[in-house]
């Protein structure tokens, strides 16, 4: 099964990904962690170049593709083909949010590159880790990177947490989203509910 994590910057995602490895590896499952943009040799050089240079948005959102691909070709598919379960942080609905939603670019170009780089496959289970702008501003700033909030108008992240609240009403089988405004120890039980069923 692929199971991806999804959020905007501060929500908390990243802190309960090894706890959800955790959990699928009890069960007994060979779990393989992976993260977008990245998870290859050369997606770690493109995630490099994507962060830090300014381009082009539809230079950017290639390149996004570009390590996707790659991503797939290399990490993804094997492992699904394997029996393994992905935890993948970060998928294409991060690229329909932050391009997407956030810089405005096409959703229907971004659809039909997606439909180019991975016809068929979706995520089985996309959790979307989803708190208010000012909960993810403050925890960005307790954790010293607020410059992540600075470079980008608050605006930005508004429209990326929009479009990830109307992805995950438009593909409702896949995605749950958490309330990441709860303590740790209540999203780990919202967590290990969801993945039960699943
Ligand atoms: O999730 P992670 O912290 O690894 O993401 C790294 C950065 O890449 C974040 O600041 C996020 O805003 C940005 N990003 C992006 N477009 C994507 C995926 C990530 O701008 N499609």
């Amino acid at each position: 099964k692929f199971i991806t994590f999804e959020g905007i910057d501060g929500a908390g995602k990243s802190s309960h990904i090894g706890f959800v490895a955790d959990l699928l590896a009890a069960r007994g499952h060979t779990v393989v962690t992976t993260r977008e943009p990245g998870g290859t040799a050369l997606g770690e050089q493109l995630r490099e170049v994507l962060l830090h240079q300014k381009m082009h948005l539809e230079t950017e959102a290639l390149l996004m593709f570009a390590s996707r691909r790659e991503h797939l070709a290399q990490v993804i598919e094997p492992a699904l083909a394997r029996g393994d379960w992905v935890i993948s942080d970060r998928f294409t609905d991060a690229t329909f949010a932050y391009q997407g939603g956030g810089r405005h670019l096409s959703i229907d170009k971004l659809g039909q590159l997606e439909t180019w780089v991975h016809p068929h496959l979706q995520p089985d289970l996309t959790l979307l880790f989803d708190v208010p702008l000012e909960v993810a501003r403050a925890r960005l700033d307790s954790a010293g990177s607020h410059d992540k909030f600075e470079r980008e108008q608050a605006d930005f992240f508004a429209d990326v947490r929009a479009e990830y609240r109307r992805r995950a009403t438009q593909f409702p089988a896949r995605f749950r989203i958490i309330d990441s405004t709860k303590p740790m120890d209540e999203v780990r039980n919202a967590l290990e509910v969801i993945l039960s069923s699943i």
